[in-house]
């Protein structure tokens, strides 16, 4: 791992500077304190960037795997029984507040994101910072889309667009220009088709966004599958309204604040638990080479996840390990 190599290389050559120092062993020892303090707080800085940069670079890599690819908009895989994602430095992805249809079962299909109502032209954001997965045209289906993966472990799906704006491998920054507004693809009028997706499998988008008020639900929502049906549900009834046909401008993008009457301060709900964070297994992985990939010991991913130490683990499964 780049991370473990960079902080080693680091220790390293903090090493080296401490050798260097040509003074006498007291002085050598006296200098040494502040030294080092000065040194933590550097390796502390540094290796919050390097953190910071690798989570651009490959984001969520842990709950990912390997599954970096630019041909599959979407392969369900195995969701972890919970998982706390992180919502704070968002961005709409449009101003839109119009929710023209939701997410979940219409005319016999799944429907697997939300309708937002868009205008030709009109500019589409990324939702958080994140690596571009996908840039293709879907004749019968998106039509010109794109895929967008973020370290906080949800992908985001842009359909329907007019033009494209960002590459394949891009990174972006939440708010970053991805595309047009469009009509392609399978489409009857302009809108964005707009999902969110955990390990492939898709969410509904209420869960996280209320486009009518403009703004995200909470800092964090804890994702948990015994309770995913359940919250969909009620994302869909109080964030998801369907608005009606004639729209105007106005209506769509309202003016900031009108509509906060609409918020419902009950569903309102942020979650403060500390940060898990996972870890997907891959083939030839054991709960021991495991442990010594993330830094911590089998015991913790026991005690973590429930198992025994003998726990037979398979490819793709899911594993806690903060
Ligand atoms: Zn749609």
């Amino acid at each position: 791992m780049t991370l473990k190599k960079t902080a080693k290389t680091l220790t390293i050559s903090l090493l080296f500077a401490l050798v260097a120092i040509p003074v006498a062993g007291q002085d050598l020892l006296a200098r040494q304190a502040p030294v080092d303090r000065r040194a933590k707080k550097l390796d502390s800085i540094e290796i919050r960037s390097v953190v910071a940069r690798e989570n651009m670079q490959s984001p969520a890599a842990l709950l990912y795997g390997d599954d970096w690819n630019n041909q599959y908009a979407h392969r369900a895989t195995e969701l972890p029984d919970s998982f706390v994602i992180n919502l704070r430095h968002f961005c709409m992805p449009t101003p839109s507040r119009v929710v023209t249809s939701n997410f979940g079962s219409r005319w016999g299909r799944q429907h697997k994101g939300l309708d937002i109502k868009v205008y030709i032209g009109d500019t589409i954001r990324s939702a958080f910072n994140g690596k571009v997965r996908i840039v293709k045209y879907e004749r019968r289906g998106y039509g010109n889309y794109v895929v967008i993966r973020h370290p906080n472990g949800l992908e985001t799906i842009y359909g329907h667009l007019s033009k494209h704006l960002v590459k394949e491998n891009q990174v972006v920054r939440a708010g970053e220009p991805i595309g047009l507004g469009g009509n392609t693809g399978r489409s009857t009028g302009s809108h964005l088709h707009f999902e969110t997706r955990l390990c492939g499998v898709a969410l509904n988008p209420a869960l996280f966004f209320d486009f009518r008020n403009q703004d995200v639900v909470a800092d964090q929502v804890l994702f948990s599958k015994d309770s995913y049906q359940k919250e969909s549900t009620i994302a869909t009834r109080e964030r998801g309204k369907v608005g009606n046909g004639g729209y105007t401008r106005d209506q769509i993008y309202g003016t900031p604040g009108h509509s906060a009457d609409l918020a419902s301060t009950a569903v309102r709900n942020t979650i403060n638990q500390p940060e898990r964070v996972y870890y997907k297994v891959l083939k030839g992985d054991t709960l021991e080479s495991i442990a010594s990939k993330v830094g911590v010991t089998v015991d913790k991913l026991c005690r973590l996840n429930g198992y025994r130490r003998n726990q037979a683990i398979r490819p793709g499964q899911i594993i806690r390990y903060i």
